[in-house]
């Protein structure tokens, strides 16, 4: 299988914006797992600003865009040595790719994006994607994980997306607030109802929220590709997930 995996930052940094060791340290070692088992897999992998956070002592998520892209450029650094580093510790190869919403638009440049991207998969290397935030600006950006994990999962024909993150899945209402709020296993048609159901923005230093993810739900299961809302505390899921088991919210991919 392809699968393609997104894990936000609420998975990856604690809300002081310091690594979470143990999530991520898990995640590394379910992936090279399903890459040992013959699985292909990218992750695209948000946390760049929130790292950044940790590393140069800011009080919080910056608010201005240069301090934001500063923190994206310390963040995505410590992002891919700690990537490269528990990678390597399982014999695999990492590639950075950071993509722009301009790149993705402009069909020759989508084009060498694809080109590399799967070349790096022929050569067995594990591509990490993230948005390249220290340049994208409001008019070219993508904006957010969500939506670049789905253009990410329709660009390299992916089986699967996986979108990990502080959420269990899509609910009946919000389960912050409403205690009777319940788990929609499985999604075949995303109607009215279903995008009425996505609140705004998560948690502290995120950035999607379920309105993203509901928007990526639509773009990868129109080309055929499951996509699978899960919570990233525990990313051993990601086996029950692969192998088609009820973990989180599934959307079903026509
Ligand atoms: N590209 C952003 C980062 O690495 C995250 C965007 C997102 O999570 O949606 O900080």
């Amino acid at each position: 299988m392809r699968i393609v995996v997104k894990v936000g930052t609420s998975t990856l940094a604690h809300p002081t914006g310091h690594l979470n060791i143990r999530h991520v340290e898990e995640l590394v070692t379910v992936l090279s797992d399903l890459r040992n088992a013959g699985h292909e897999v990218i992750l695209v992998s948000s946390g760049a600003i929130g790292m950044g956070v940790g590393k140069l002592h800011l009080p919080g998520k910056p608010a201005d865009i240069p301090t934001k892209q500063a923190a994206a450029a310390v963040g995505q650094c410590e992002l891919m040595y700690t990537y490269d580093r528990l990678f390597t510790q399982y014999n695999h190869t990492v590639a950075q790719i950071l993509l722009t919403g301009e790149d993705v638009d402009h069909e020759e440049r989508r084009q060498n994006f694809e080109n590399t991207i799967n070349r790096l998969l022929e050569l067995g290397a594990l591509p990490i994607i993230n948005e390249n935030d220290t340049v994208a600006t409001a008019e070219i950006k993508v904006g957010d994980n969500d939506t670049l994990g789905a253009i990410v999962a329709c660009t390299v024909n992916a089986d699967l997306l996986v979108l990990l993150s502080d959420i269990d899945g899509l609910y009946t209402a919000d389960p912050h607030q409403n205690p009777g709020a319940a788990l929609i296993p499985v999604v075949g048609a995303i109607t009215p109802e279903i995008e009425a159901l996505a609140g705004g923005v998560g948690s502290g230093l995120a950035t999607g929220g379920m309105t993203t993810k509901i928007r990526a739900a639509k773009m990868v299961t129109a080309s055929g590709c499951d996509m699978v809302v899960a919570n990233g505390a525990n990313p051993t899921v990601l086996y029950d997930i692969v192998e088609g088991k009820a973990v989180g919210t599934r959307f079903v991919g026509k």
